[in-house]
């Protein structure tokens, strides 16, 4: 029986280790492949931004489903102190007697090898094989190999494969810059940005493409448009444009489920429908939708309430949330209805203006449809209209529908 074992931080696990690993169970055919984090790696501090072990365990396991006959191992995370790999070879060995181990690692690992705990112990238990992080340092290789052969007798693997030059310090210094997506597997990439880890913010090319899959195809223009206008009015107002852009892809992203679909998110997510959701079961999508894109997509808490609110609105919006209120009401797609203009306007004009225009007008086709109203837009209203009193502007004159 031959094991692989691929020790390393995965904080987080990237293709550089994915690659690696495909290389080696290519060309070492093992029975099975470990991948082990560590627990306190003796090389290297954990980055402050680390997040919790369990974490780390679990995108491993994410990265190693990516590669048959590989699964992750908790062997260093359960063990107390130092997560020394002579440690681990040693439990290996006892754990598979008769195995034959071997060790995975890249350029930086195979050069340092001998400055390790206990480099000796490590060779004799393990063979190893080195797959290059990148190009132009296969003469180094060469050499340190055949070095650790003739001095420890040590069994060295060079293996031959394109390398893919990134590291995982990399890759934490582009996930808050909502980059890095295409140096991660698919899994982890998602689990990062569900739980937020390292700061990340969603790449927004990807969170359209998951966005999208959840909307009814008629509805994906819709949100497209609202995007658009909620970049516009983000950059007018001086908002985060991409968190305008992100707040506006979700908004809608749990629309398309009815009255039932909608009660079970609900249930899922321990929401309690008012009466006035219950009476009109089309308002519930906006909730839902916050907690959803909280839950799935890691939205932090500004950009949840603005999807939140981006149906009833609320009084003292936040510019985001009002922004997103609007750009729902006013995006190039909407088909024309009384006021749409004059919101239109004022939305790039007078931004609380533009919010009571809108609530009132959404009182006046509530009330004229015999719906009924859901009191946060007439609070929204009454609050918007006495904040323009307060301020000695005047309402936008609207003579109703
Ligand atoms: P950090 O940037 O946090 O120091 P890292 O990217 O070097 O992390 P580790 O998890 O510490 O990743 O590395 C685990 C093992 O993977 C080491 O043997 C390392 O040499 C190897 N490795 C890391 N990145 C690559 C890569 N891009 N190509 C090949 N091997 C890699």
């Amino acid at each position: 029986m031959r094991i692989l074992i691929y020790g390393g931080s995965f904080n987080p696990p990237h293709l550089g280790h994915v690659r690696s690993v495909r290389t080696a169970v290519a060309a070492l055919q093992p029975d099975k492949t470990l991948l082990i984090p560590a627990a306190i790696p003796p090389h290297k501090h954990l980055a402050a931004e680390t997040p919790a072990q369990e974490e780390r365990l679990c995108m491993t396991g994410l990265a190693a489903g990516e590669i048959p006959g590989c699964e992750a191992s908790d062997i260093e995370l359960a063990r107390e102190g130092t997560s020394y790999t002579s440690d681990t070879l040693r439990v290996l060995r006892e754990r598979y007697p008769g195995a034959e181990l071997i060790f995975l690692m890249g350029t930086d690992m195979l050069l340092s090898i001998e400055t390790w705990h206990e480099p000796e112990v490590i060779m004799a238990l393990a063979g190893l094989a080195v797959f290059a992080r990148e190009e132009g340092r296969e003469a180094e290789i060469a050499a340190q190999a055949d070095r650790l052969r003739r001095t420890y007798g040590a069994r060295v693997y060079v293996l031959e494969g394109e390398p893919v030059p990134v590291s995982s310090t990399d890759v934490r210094a582009l996930l808050p810059r909502r980059q890095g997506r295409e140096l991660l597997p698919d899994g982890v990439y998602a689990h990062i940005i569900r739980r937020r880890l390292y700061g990340a913010r969603p790449d927004l090319a990807w969170l359209r493409e998951e966005a999208f899959s959840y909307l009814k195809p008629t509805r994906v223009e819709h949100v497209r448009g609202t995007e658009a206008m909620a970049r516009r009015l983000a950059r007018r107002w001086g908002a985060e444009e991409s968190d305008a852009a992100e707040a506006a892809i979700l908004h809608d992203v749990t629309k398309k489920y009815d009255r039932d679909g909608q009660l079970r998110i609900c249930e899922k997510y321990g929401i309690i429908p008012d009466k006035w959701e219950k009476a009109n079961p089309e308002l519930l999508h906006a909730k839902t939708g916050a907690a959803f894109a909280a839950d799935r997509f890691g939205a932090p808490v500004a950009i949840a309430d603005a999807i939140r609110f981006h149906t009833t609105g609320r009084p003292a919006m936040t510019v985001l949330e009002q922004i997103v209120f609007l750009a729902d009401a006013i995006e190039a797609n909407r088909r024309p209805y009384p006021a749409l203009e004059a919101i239109r306007q004022a939305a790039f004009a007078d931004l609380d203006a533009a919010v009571e225009l809108c609530a009132r007008r959404t009182v006046a086709y509530v009330t004229e449809r015999g719906l009924p109203l859901h009191p946060d837009t007439a609070r929204t209203q009454a609050y918007y209209l006495k904040k323009l009193e307060d301020r000695g502007a005047a309402p936008i004159p609207w003579d109703g529908l």
